[in-house]
């Protein structure tokens, strides 16, 4: 039996460190906003070389406040894709601006930017570009359009810790890069978490103030703000696993590596010239994707889709009004894509099984 993912092997393996960490918080009779969150933030912050990080609650959230942050709000459109996790569709509308969907490139499964291009109109303020699955984006066509057209652009990187564009970790490239540590993404904490990473000064103290009831200092209020703290524990967590995520990374680029060599009758995942791929997700393409799927799970390997409803079809998002065969390079994706078993604690032996299934079905 091969689960899809697990998270115990991980967690065995960082036990005494991460067990360290949360008893130092426990003991200390602090838990929100204090010293481990501090910590966290100017390492985050110097692993990227950005001038600040924020924690925040969750992914969603550091989406929603980095453009709450970059003035987005009400009457405002933002252009992202329909083939991602639906949070990053919901944080834009929390901000109450329009998420604007464009169609992906489906070698890349990114934003094309040319979709991104002609989905402009007068009322679009920004771009949340996605990083899926770990690969960057077209970084350089996009940040030249923002520039061009005068947009707040805002990379999701939830999938994507550590991954690089000509040699810079993405969420540096933007305006301001917002982060998940939902406890299966490549840096996952004990629970719900998120960053924001910017190059501004000037957003990371907005950030700060956005976090915490939009407080200046306590019990003073000059603007709204919300509850979207990063705790303590999680903070205590994200120091130890950061300590770790270039190996964990390169870990999964060996088992990436491995499945590239070894899948014949699929198509295996493009890594982009310009990028250095995270491998948050291994995801193949195959026309019968589903008879695929179920064979895989008869023999005991587990498979997911990322993702099977597209944004813009689902029952939720009807009111957008894009019917099927608005967005084809994604709803191509969406009938075709299978994400394979690729997590730290897998074995090579178990890739390589995974590898000659597919191939014992196809061969
Ligand atoms: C996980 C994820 C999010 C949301 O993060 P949460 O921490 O679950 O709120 C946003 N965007 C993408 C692409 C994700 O994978």
């Amino acid at each position: 039996m091969i689960p899809f993912n697990q998270l115990k092997p991980l967690h065995d393996l960082l036990a005494d460190e991460i067990h360290e960490a949360l008893r130092r918080v426990a003991d200390s009779g602090w838990y929100i906003l204090g010293p481990e969150v501090e910590a966290f933030e100017a390492e985050f912050a110097a692993y990227h070389g950005a001038a600040g990080a924020v924690g925040v609650a969750s992914g969603t959230d550091a989406i929603e406040l980095a453009l709450r942050a970059g003035g987005i709000g009400a009457g405002d459109e933002a252009i992202t894709v329909a083939h991602t996790a639906m949070a990053t569709v919901t944080a834009i509308e929390s901000t109450g601006a329009k998420p604007v969907l464009a169609d992906i490139d489906l070698e890349t499964f990114t934003l094309d930017p040319l979709a991104a291009q002609a989905a402009i109109s007068e009322r679009t303020r920004a771009i949340v570009v996605v990083h899926l699955y770990g690969q960057p984006a077209d970084m350089d066509a996009l940040k030249g359009l923002a520039e061009k057209h005068n947009l707040l652009l805002i990379e999701d990187c939830a999938q994507a810790h550590g991954a690089e564009y000509k040699g810079r970790k993405v969420g540096t490239i933007g305006d301001m890069g917002a982060f998940s540590f939902y406890p299966t993404k490549n840096m996952g904490a004990y629970g719900d978490g998120g960053a924001v990473i910017t190059g501004s000064r000037e957003y990371a103290e907005r950030l700060e103030k956005l976090r915490n009831y939009g407080q200046t200092t306590r019990y003073r209020h000059q603007s709204r703000g919300t509850n979207s703290r990063l705790d303590e524990m999680q903070a205590a967590v994200l120091r130890v696993k950061l300590r770790h995520l270039d190996r964990h990374n390169g870990r999964r680029r060996e088992m990436a590596a491995l499945y590239d060599a070894n899948l014949r009758s699929v198509t295996t995942p493009a890594e982009a010239v310009d990028g250095r791929h995270a491998y948050h997700l291994y995801v193949i393409r195959d026309r019968d994707r589903d008879g695929l799927m179920a064979t895989l799970q008869e023999r005991g390997i587990g498979t997911l889709i990322h993702y099977p409803i597209p944004a813009h079809l689902q029952e939720s998002h009807r009111d957008l009004g894009l019917p099927a065969g608005s967005l084809p390079q994604t709803e191509r994706a969406a009938r075709e894509i299978l994400s394979l078993p690729l997590y730290i604690g897998l074995g090579d032996d178990e890739v390589m099984r995974v590898c000659e299934e597919i191939e014992k079905l196809r061969g």
